[in-house]
């Protein structure tokens, strides 16, 4: 590892990361290096919040904006560092008020309003465990969350209470105390937040957290099943940070803007604290997508670094890239992905709309952090996923019948693997340990999602595993497909699946949603099979196409596959537009 010039300042070197990232006993004191960056709480503590803000306002640096917030409504308000370090030690101290103490869960509901950020560092600031929950849920979703996490406070809208919570309270006995951002307390347990902040002093010791302690509870996106709650920890930030600069080259005076609304765990790992650790400005667009909007934010704020999602990409791709070009978006210096496949023709749109190709990075909410991606400054391979950061290391494996795994070589396709040891990898799911364990083998945790690695150490998305299917013999992923079918000019979004056959085992079949100004016809649906067809070779090649208005996805926009086999078997799809994972019959 290389020198310290200042404290918190260090630098990685490269081929000193790439060293420790070559053997496993070095992983170790790579992250150890990477955690003697942070500041750390006296006795050996440690605080997501204290390293996100205060250390910021301690080094005299309180006056830069830590948060541009852009309200729906053409609102604007800039909070710098020393603000939200005080706002979140009143929410802190109003939290011990209110008796809650450490491990208790706080959750918030709420769009992303500037109360949702001050409530997430003051939560970790107190102690306890900070656990959003996406504001579009129904009641039953959000229900079912705030009863498996066994809320203890809820810090949410007057409507977003009335709609969703209130009624419900009688089945959540432990939720003591309800928050509202935007409105007094008019009965018991009900509170208006602002007023419990003003009546604080801004001036708050944080109690010991140990790099242990739990600061995070995310469920998992739902998209195959029903979401889990995926634990994290304090020290999970020693991965938030590093990750952040290897992957974007985050650096002082940045302005970052990350879509993912906090709800979901990239709006928290990288929509408050990677940012935040780095001292960066980061904006905050409440309102939901719009494409102009979009492009006129990145404009107007001169936004450096962007993380979005291939559902947001997509979305912008079907305006075409004439809007984009009529937009300043020179201050673009990097543009990335997250969350599904990012298709090469997304990562090509980048280039030609925005001057930018979408770099697309892999985790998961059990990851906490990036830990496949192209990186800044490193060749980026349209289609794949990148290579393993430095203090990481990958495998595609096989799982063994006797519960141990194989690794395989560059090229074979597997299950993709990471080598456990890494700061950010999730501590449990929430009461359910032996899910936990099935997670684990010989030492190393496995996705659950397939992929293969070519012989340079890139990583290649095949599919989760029960998204890939066996035709004939062949194991066929759907981003293959999908991206074959998304190069077609007409094709806005494509969906593949495996239909049972008696011949093949399953056949390709792809659901496909077309593109404004396009109709769906005989002729069409011929034109696309041999396009596919062309650019897939037969054995790969959808042998159905049908139409769709619009593909099934979880709320935060990845498709469901396994709702489009539903529909294939006929079995109930629910709601196509706004499915409530948990609670759609099917799930
Ligand atoms: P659940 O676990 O409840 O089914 P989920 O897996 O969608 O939901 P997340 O943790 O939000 O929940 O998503 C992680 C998954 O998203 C990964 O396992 C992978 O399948 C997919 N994913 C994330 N990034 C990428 C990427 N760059 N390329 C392909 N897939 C990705
Ligand atoms: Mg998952």
């Amino acid at each position: 590892m290389s020198e310290t010039t200042t404290r918190g300042e260090l630098e990685p070197d490269e081929s000193t990361l790439n060293r420790a990232n070559d053997a496993t006993a070095h992983a170790d004191s790579f992250w150890a290096a990477a955690r003697s960056e942070l500041e750390g709480l006296p006795g050996g503590g440690l605080n997501i919040a204290c390293e996100a803000v205060d250390r910021h306002v301690r080094a005299g640096r309180g006056a830069t904006v830590a948060l541009r917030w852009r309200g729906k409504n053409g609102e604007r308000r800039d909070f710098s560092y020393a603000e939200l370090a005080s706002l979140s030690n009143r929410f802190a101290h109003t939290l011990h008020q209110l008796g809650i103490s450490k491990g208790d869960r706080v959750c918030t509901l709420a769009g992303r309003i500037p109360e949702l950020y001050i409530a997430a560092l003051g939560t970790l600031k107190a102690g306890a465990v900070f656990c959003p929950l996406f504001s579009a849920f129904g009641p039953e979703p959000v229900r079912v969350r705030l009863s498996k996490s066994r809320a203890r406070v809820l810090v949410t809208t007057a409507l977003l209470y009335q709609r969703k919570v209130r009624a419900q309270r009688v089945d959540l006995p432990d939720l003591a105390h309800v928050l509202l951002t935007d409105s007094g307390g008019a009965e018991p347990g009900v509170h208006s937040f602002h007023a419990l902040l003003d009546a604080e002093s801004d001036a708050f010791t944080l109690p010991f957290t140990a790099p242990e302690d739990w600061a995070l509870l995310h469920f998992t996106s739902g998209t195959t099943g029903t979401p889990k709650g995926a634990i994290h920890v304090h020290e999970a930030i020693v991965a938030h940070r590093l990750s952040a600069r290897l992957v974007f080259a985050l650096r002082p005076g940045d302005v970052y803007w990350c879509t993912a609304d906090p709800g979901w765990v990239t709006g928290v790992s990288y929509g408050i604290i990677a940012p935040l650790a780095h001292g960066v400005t980061l904006v905050v667009d409440e309102a939901d997508f719009d494409a102009g909007r979009w492009y006129a934010l990145l404009e107007q704020e001169r936004v450096n670094v962007w993380y979005t999602a291939p559902t947001a990409i997509r979305m912008l791709m079907k305006g075409g890239t004439e809007p984009a070009r009529g937009y300043d978006l020179s201050a673009l210096r990097f543009a990335a992905s997250v969350g599904e496949p990012l298709n090469p023709e997304g990562v090509r749109w980048g280039q030609e709309a925005l001057g930018q190709p979408f770099h697309d990075t892999w985790w998961q909410t059990e990851t906490g952090a990036i830990l496949i991606a192209n990186r800044h400054g490193q060749e980026l391979r349209p289609g794949s996923m990148g290579r393993p950061l430095p203090g990481i290391t990958t495998a595609i494996v096989r799982r063994r019948p006797d519960g141990g795994i194989d690794r395989l070589d560059a090229g074979e396709e597997g299950e993709l693997a990471v080598r456990v040891g890494w700061p950010s990898l999730f501590r449990g799911y929430l009461d359910d340990a032996e899910r936990y364990q099935a997670c684990f083998a010989d030492g190393w945790y496995l996705s659950g999602d397939l992929a293969t690695r070519d012989v340079e150490g890139y990583y290649w998305f095949l599919g989760r595993d029960d998204d890939v299917i066996k035709s004939a013999g062949h194991l066929i992923g759907p981003f293959e497909v999908e991206s074959a079918l998304l190069q077609h000019p007409a094709v806005a979004e494509a969906g593949m699946i495996g239909k049972p056959d008696p011949f093949a085992g399953n056949i390709v079949k792809v659901f496909v949603a077309l593109k404004p100004g396009y109709v769906a016809s005989a002729a069409l649906h011929k034109e696309l099979l041999g396009f596919a067809r062309t650019r897939l070779g037969p054995a790969v090649a959808p042998r159905e196409l049908e139409f769709i208005a619009d593909l099934p996805k979880t709320r935060s926009g990845k498709i469901m596959r396994r709702l489009l086999r539903n529909r294939e078997l006929g079995l109930p799809l629910g709601d196509l537009a706004v499915l409530d994972t948990d609670v759609t019959p099917t799930c």
